[in-house]
């Protein structure tokens, strides 16, 4: 939405030409006791470490230095230490090695993992809460603040779980107990001991599951002093969670707006990720992106040498700099099209990870969006009990609504029912030739490969598919749109496989793409596997996801600034090129495009002359 942009820029302009200056220098900073050590300028690291890892790497004053020095290159300004989960914690012990690391000048706050031995707490079980509460008093004994890594969750089904829950659902049973118990058992226990003290919930990146195993992040994060969250997206398409790296974004920006200012940091981990030093750096990349106010790298113990996946550590190293640079580049508020994700909600797995990764630069929000230009929706939206009488009020306010196949589907006794003319609905069709079209004009696309989608066939009129998958028995709907009321409606049929929107055909993804032109004033053309991040009114952050070498362009459907556009990263000029629409009823002007490469893994900044950005 153009009217939301404020580039703020009198200010920034002037930091901008300061970092320039300054280049990727770090500034000392004062140790307690009068050490100096280095920091980033504009990033924050903080260093976990399990308790295991403390026992092999901490204890013996030596061993801490030999850890200290071969992970110094982090420039971490904090530790989080972990107390045991295997019997009663040794508070002199603790409270002795957070001494030491005050001594080098860094903030120390501990971290607790709420289990028993061997897994997930039961909340009826009074052995295991006593267990919990003596834990809580104790880590508060060392402590000014801790963290609990992300077991806060139950899975119990004894007798007395079962019978709690009653008539009622999991989800509904578990949060309340977890809210509940974790308020009676880990904070207030841990206040008595030490009035002021800080606690701080990390949310997983496993959303889909998070009511059903008693996460409630809405009351939770009301609850707790401050919150986390899990980037973990680890090994994109081989870890068992499966998660596009774009998500990492999106749970960061979805689940911190819930309370921005209780947001402590974006958490990530290098577990399994042996010789994956591309996925490990992207997950650092969504971190700075989202502007996290901190950067928590577990684990201290998994990067050092003696880590079984340490070996993304050195490229992870050699990073470092360009990351600090990048976040210092970052100009104005972040923008994209507003994804309707309600918190606790569920739906198509990731999906939002997929448009991401697709080039449609995303803004999560928890509470329906009236305003935008567009918005899109999918079956996470369905948790709003009165979804399709807003969506229904934004086309008639002149909005449009981009929604999934699957949420159309789930809409079928309300008005959207009679939004298309389906026919013979269900079923699968498999192609590899693509119909685009805009106006009359239509062109046929051949793909390498054939793609599997849901099969959506629908009458001659009204004429809804803008880009078709073909078959010969007939042309079925790949994104579909339709004049409703005052407004557009989209719908996007998914891939069966949700990697393959992103190995669509170009012309396919640039039609997609286009739908939020309106809302976003740019689009970008090219291949899938490239994020766009943008930034003000006039910063467009690129990133390649992909193994391939990617050919993009930032198209703006109105006349820009023909010179001064610089490639801040690389400190390079750009051209921008004039192109005739391959439509004529495309607006019937022309494109002014701004053309890159990137190659795998490369991330650009772009910044345009119109917005007064550095030059
Ligand atoms: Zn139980």
């Amino acid at each position: 939405m153009h009217g939301r942009i404020n580039t703020g820029f009198a200010f920034t302009r002037k930091t901008l030409i300061l970092i320039l200056l300054l280049g990727p220098v770090s500034l000392p900073a004062q140790g307690k006791q009068g050490e100096t050590r280095p920091v980033w300028s504009h990033l924050k690291y903080a260093l976990y470490f399990t308790y295991g890892e403390i026992e092999k790497l901490l204890l013996d004053t030596a061993s801490m230095r030999e850890t200290m020095e071969y992970l110094g290159p982090v420039r971490a300004g904090r530790v989080y230490l972990e107390c045991t989960s295997a019997g009663d914690v040794n508070v002199a012990q603790m409270k002795d090695l957070a001494a030491r690391f005050r001594a080098l000048g860094l903030r120390v706050s501990g971290a607790m993992v709420p289990t028993i031995p061997g897994g997930p707490m039961c909340y009826n079980n009074p052995d295991h809460l006593a267990q919990l509460e003596r834990r809580s008093r104790a880590v508060a004994q060392v402590f000014d603040d801790f963290i609990l890594d992300d077991w806060l969750f139950t899975t119990c089904t004894c007798e007395k779980c079962v019978a709690g829950r009653g008539k009622s659902t999991w989800a509904d049973y578990r949060t309340k107990l977890l809210l509940e118990k974790s308020k009676k058992y880990i904070i207030d226990p841990a206040r008595e001991v030490h009035p002021g003290i800080k606690v701080t919930i990390k949310y997983p990146n496993w959303y889909e599951g998070h009511r059903d195993n008693g996460y409630d992040v809405l009351n939770e994060t009301h609850q707790f002093d401050a919150m986390a969250v899990g980037i973990e997206t680890r090994t994109r398409a081989t870890h068992d969670q499966h998660i596009p790296i774009y998500s990492g974004y999106v749970f960061q920006k979805w689940w911190s707006s819930v309370d921005p200012a209780k947001w402590v940091g974006s958490w990530l981990d290098n577990y399994t990720m042996k010789g994956e030093d591309n996925d490990y750096v992207a997950q650092v990349w969504q971190a700075v992106m989202a502007q996290a106010p901190e950067i928590i790298l577990w684990s201290g113990g998994h990067l050092h040498h003696t880590g079984p996946f340490s070996d993304v550590y050195a490229h992870f190293r050699e990073m470092l700099p360009e990351f600090d640079r990048v976040a210092g580049m970052l100009n104005g508020p972040p923008r994209g099209v507003p994804i309707y994700l309600p918190y606790g909600s569920e739906g198509e797995y990731n999906i939002f990870g997929y448009l991401g990764m697709a080039g449609i630069p995303l803004a999560p929000v928890g509470r329906f969006p009236a305003e935008s230009q567009n918005a899109i929706f999918t079956r996470h939206s369905l948790r709003d009990p009165d979804l399709a009488e807003k969506m229904l009020a934004r086309l008639r306010a002149g909005h449009d609504v981009f929604m999934t196949w699957e949420l159309l589907c789930k809409l079928q006794d309300t008005e959207f029912r009679n939004t298309l003319n389906v026919i013979e609905p269900g079923g699968s069709v498999s192609s590899s030739v693509f119909r685009t079209r805009a106006g009359w004009n239509d062109q046929i696309t051949k793909a390498d490969r054939a793609f599997v989608f849901p099969r959506i066939g629908t009458t001659t009129w009204p004429y809804a598919r803008e880009v078709a998958v073909v078959r010969e028995d007939g042309d079925f709907g790949v994104l579909l749109s339709v004049k409703y009321l005052n407004g557009t409606l989209y719908v996007l049929n998914m891939p069966e496989n949700s990697y393959d929107l992103l190995r669509l055909p170009p012309q396919v993804l640039n039609m997609i793409r286009r739908a939020f032109n309106g809302e976003l004033g740019v689009q970008l053309t090219g291949p899938g596997g490239v994020g766009m991040y943008l930034f003000g009114s006039g910063q467009y952050v690129l990133y390649n996801m992909s193994d391939e070498t990617a050919n993009v362009s930032l198209r703006f459907g109105k006349k820009v600034g023909e010179s001064g556009w610089r490639e801040l990263v690389h400190g390079r000029g750009l051209a921008v090129t004039e192109e005739k629409p391959q439509h004529r009823f495309d607006g019937g002007g022309t494109y002014d495009d701004v053309s890159l490469t990137l190659r795998s893994f490369e991330i650009v900044v772009v910044q345009s002359p119109d917005t007064g950005g550095v030059r």
